[in-house]
């Protein structure tokens, strides 16, 4: 049985459905991400399992005990639940080591010194301690709010946009490192962002929410790889979608016969292609005005330098018989390519298709 199960899960605001009916499982130390756009209902999602919300139906049993359902209602400081929220929210009058204890009894057996150990822990430096919270940095006051969360050894840790406020570097260490410390510490942990790429780095599982219903959950590679539709294609990065025939597992389409990811016959259907997929090798304009069978040339026609990546804009030069081919002739592909690898304007190149192709339902 998983650690956390949440069934049938809603709730709504007056005539706004925030969570519409989730379905949930969680494994005994396992991270969970869920990822959608503002709105959609994430923070209530997470609110709801925290206690700091009454569901309008359905269930959520941790570990065997129901928390709500049936009426039942398990108050919020009685889960054994750690939240970290946006903001860190920490309490401004008290000092750092105030705050890390707060949940600890007075009294308790060596309260000050697993303070220092939870400060060393989160990667905080001891000095610190005597500070207030308004004397550190946003990364800091994080980190000290994780540890204040993890001082009561929670049996779940729910983190609602913890690394928003900190810079792109200091984020991405931030996620690495609070993702180690959860999983040493054995606590199942569920992430709340609208970032993809946070959610996709940081967790086992990933579900992609939307209007308050889950749209897809999945491992992140299959998520990625085979997204249920358009819109969680394109959620969740940068997407060629293309016109295909499909017969015996190979589509074709503009830029080639490409292997896919069923073996059902379709006569018409849409295909994905990560744009990394997409490989371009120099080739010149006499090749390209007699190509030999199956192989596809185009030019580049606009190129935008932003640093690591640049975006270049590619039109296929000998579309091979798509069923709409003119569509892909007007809209060139969008792909980016690291700045050492960036054809110029005007280059002709052979392109090659790594990998399969994903064939929408
Ligand atoms: P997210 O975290 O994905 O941005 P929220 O869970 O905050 O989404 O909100 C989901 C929907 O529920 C939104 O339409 C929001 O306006 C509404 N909502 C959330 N909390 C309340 C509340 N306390 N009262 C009324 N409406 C709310």
């Amino acid at each position: 049985m998983s650690f956390l199960q949440l069934r049938g899960l809603r709730k709504s605001y007056g005539n706004v459905t925030a969570v519409g009916g989730i379905n949930l499982e969680v494994a005994a130390g396992s991270r969970t991400a869920i990822v959608g756009p503002s709105g959609c209902g994430k923070t209530t999602l997470l609110r709801l399992i925290a206690g700091f919300e009454t569901p309008d139906a359905g269930s959520i049993v941790l570990d065997g005990t129901e928390l709500a359902g049936n009426g039942e209602v398990v108050p919020a400081h009685r889960r054994g639940i750690g939240v970290v929220a946006q903001d860190g929210a920490l309490f401004p009058h008290l000092s750092i080591a105030e705050n890390i204890g707060f949940g600890m009894a007075r009294n308790a057996d060596r309260r000050d010194e697993h303070i220092a150990e939870l400060a060393y822990v989160v990667g905080l430096d001891r000095a610190i301690l005597k500070r207030r919270p308004h004397q550190l940095s946003g990364g800091q006051q994080q980190r000290v709010a994780l540890a204040r969360a993890m001082a009561r050894k929670p049996r779940l840790m729910l983190l609602d946009e913890p690394f928003s406020a900190l810079d792109t570097g200091l984020r991405a260490s931030m996620r690495k490192a609070v993702a180690e410390l959860l999983e040493q510490a054995g606590i199942a942990t569920i992430l709340v962002t609208h970032d993809q790429a946070e959610a996709l780095s940081f967790a086992d599982q990933v579900a992609v929410m939307r209007d308050g219903l889950f749209s897809q959950l999945g491992a992140p590679r299959d998520l990625y790889a085979h997204p249920k539709d358009r819109m969680i294609a394109e959620f969740l990065g940068d997407a060629i979608i293309l016109p295909a025939r499909i017969s015996s597992g190979i589509a074709e389409c503009a830029i080639g016969h490409i292997g896919v990811d069923t073996s059902e016959r379709r006569d018409v259907a849409r295909i994905m292609l990560r744009p990394e997929q997409v490989f371009l090798e120099p080739a010149s304009p006499q090749q390209a005005a007699n190509p030999p069978p199956n192989v596809v040339f185009g030019e580049i026609v606009e190129s935008e330098f932003a640093g690591a990546v640049s975006t270049i804009a590619l039109r296929v030069l000998n579309s091979l018989d798509p069923p709409d081919a003119a569509v892909i002739g007007n809209h060139p592909l969008i792909l980016r390519r690291s700045f050492v690898d960036t054809p110029t304007v005007g280059a002709t190149v052979r392109i090659t298709v790594l990998g399969k192709a994903h064939v929408f339902d």
